[in-house]
């Protein structure tokens, strides 16, 4: 069989334009399942190659194609043939509604690069509602790159707290002062020099690169993520090779060039208001005509996704120190792995049969040379950080010797109670401090 007759033979079976096609072992080596995919990968170079066996027996060679199209790993990109103008369309529908649509938010405003940059890193993995607040009281005490690069780190994770993940904040400074130190002051505007910052990857990079300078960069976020992989039916999971890398490239290509801003954030504003992961509302989509999980009632099969990791249970106890009116707070070293640089109470993690009252005051006083009598327990939270999920029983505890030193943390502090608003503490000490004195 030639290769004319083979794909003939193909589309045949599946009753569309298909073929077979194989990227050029001189690129990438990666597979696309459809020619008019390909189109989306300009760098690749198209073969079409006859298997061996089709020479033979050119019946079960068109079967066993299919079901390696359908099986392979390679075979993850399986969209509905997509020419230019249906491209054209698709861009099209989506600006014409993003500009009817889109949601005003305090960062769109002005558009200058900084704002879009502190949204951008603040909106990884939070809610926009919950964003907005954050934003806004930031953009109040660090209204530009100097005012955030001249911050003490304590100040500016005290900006953050709540929002987690809390190497962003601290990245977010250190970025400051290399733009200040680097780039007389001024985001950059390529790719190559913006992922030179601390926590600037990919996706901030793209973001930063298209939203504030308008460069034909593409982002993939996870709304990005789910409006592809359903608009496009992209079996596997997203987050590993070859379908990463596949999304990367098919976003690159579906980029109308000159609108990278207002395309990619009508694409990634599309995942969260419209295509959402649970009840998609694809009768007021844009784009749903050319929807290939929506023609093949297959929307709730993409994203996939691999299993979670399994949830660690961490049980740990702590200590509510009084003394004199004032209460013990530590603040936990720079390089710790959890919580660097924030202020807590001294706490510790409990082995399955430990006390835990004979366990806090021996690390009370290891940790910060006070002795201490723990008293009876005060109560007890629930906080999930990451995978783990922690359960701190929280103890009254009355200061017996010592004077207080650093000496497992960066610092401690005698504080009076209503002072520790004012320092920067993670989500379940600042509620310990807030419920439990
Ligand atoms: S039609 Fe539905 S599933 Fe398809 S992109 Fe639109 S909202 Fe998502």
């Amino acid at each position: 069989m030639d290769n004319g007759t083979e794909r003939e033979a193909i589309q045949r079976i599946r009753g569309r334009t298909t073929q077979y096609v194989e990227a050029s072992t001189t690129t990438s080596g990666a597979l696309c399942s459809y020619g008019s995919v390909a189109a989306f990968f300009p760098t690749f170079a198209v073969n079409f190659s006859p298997r061996p066996s089709a020479r033979a027996r050119p019946q079960a060679i068109v079967k066993n194609m299919t079901t390696e199209l359908l099986t392979s790993p390679y075979t993850a990109i399986e969209p509905e043939p997509l020419g230019q103008s249906q491209r054209e369309g698709v861009a099209r529908a989506l600006l014409d509604w993003y500009a009817r649509e889109r949601r005003q938010l305090p960062w769109r405003l002005h558009g200058d690069p900084y704002s879009i940059w502190i949204s951008e890193i603040m909106l990884q993995q939070t809610q926009v509602a919950t964003v907005i607040g954050y934003y806004e009281r930031w953009m109040k005490r660090f209204p530009n790159v100097a005012a955030l690069a001249a911050a003490e780190t304590e100040d500016v994770l005290h900006a953050w707290q709540g929002l987690g993940y809390y190497s962003r904040a601290r990245n977010l400074r250190e970025a400051a002062r290399k733009i200040v130190a680097s780039f007389a002051g001024r985001l950059p505007e390529s790719i190559e020099e913006l992922r030179s910052l601390p926590g600037i990857g990919p996706y901030s990079a793209g973001a930063i690169a298209s939203i504030a300078f308008g460069a034909d960069e593409p982002v993939v976020d996870g709304n990005v993520v789910r409006v592809l992989t359903r608009l496009f039916c992209l079996a596997g999971d997203p987050k590993r090779a070859p379908l990463h890398g596949q999304i990367w490239a098919l976003a690159r290509a579906l980029l109308p060039s000159g609108r990278a801003s207002d395309y990619n954030q009508a694409l990634m504003e599309l995942g969260a208001t419209c295509c959402t992961p649970r009840a998609p509302r694809c009768s007021l989509c844009p784009i749903s005509p050319h929807c290939a999980a929506l023609k093949q009632d297959r929307v709730q099969e993409f994203p996939h996704s691999a299993p979670r990791p399994p949830v660690l249970p961490e049980r740990r106890a702590a200590a509510v120190v009084v003394r004199r009116g004032r209460v013990l707070v530590v603040q936990a070293p720079a390089r710790a792995p959890r919580w660097a640089g924030m202020w807590q109470f001294p706490d510790v993690e409990l082995g399955a049969d430990e006390a835990p009252s004979t366990r806090l005051e021996a690390s009370v006083k290891s940790s910060t040379g006070i002795t201490i009598a723990a008293g009876a327990s005060i109560g007890n939270l629930r906080h999930q950080v990451t995978r783990f999920r922690i359960d701190i029983e929280v103890y009254a505890c009355r200061a017996q010797t010592g004077r207080a030193r650093a000496i497992d943390y960066d610092a401690v502090c005698w504080s009076p109670p209503e002072e520790l608003p004012r320092l920067a503490m993670p989500a379940a000490h600042r509620k310990i401090a807030r419920e439990m004195l």
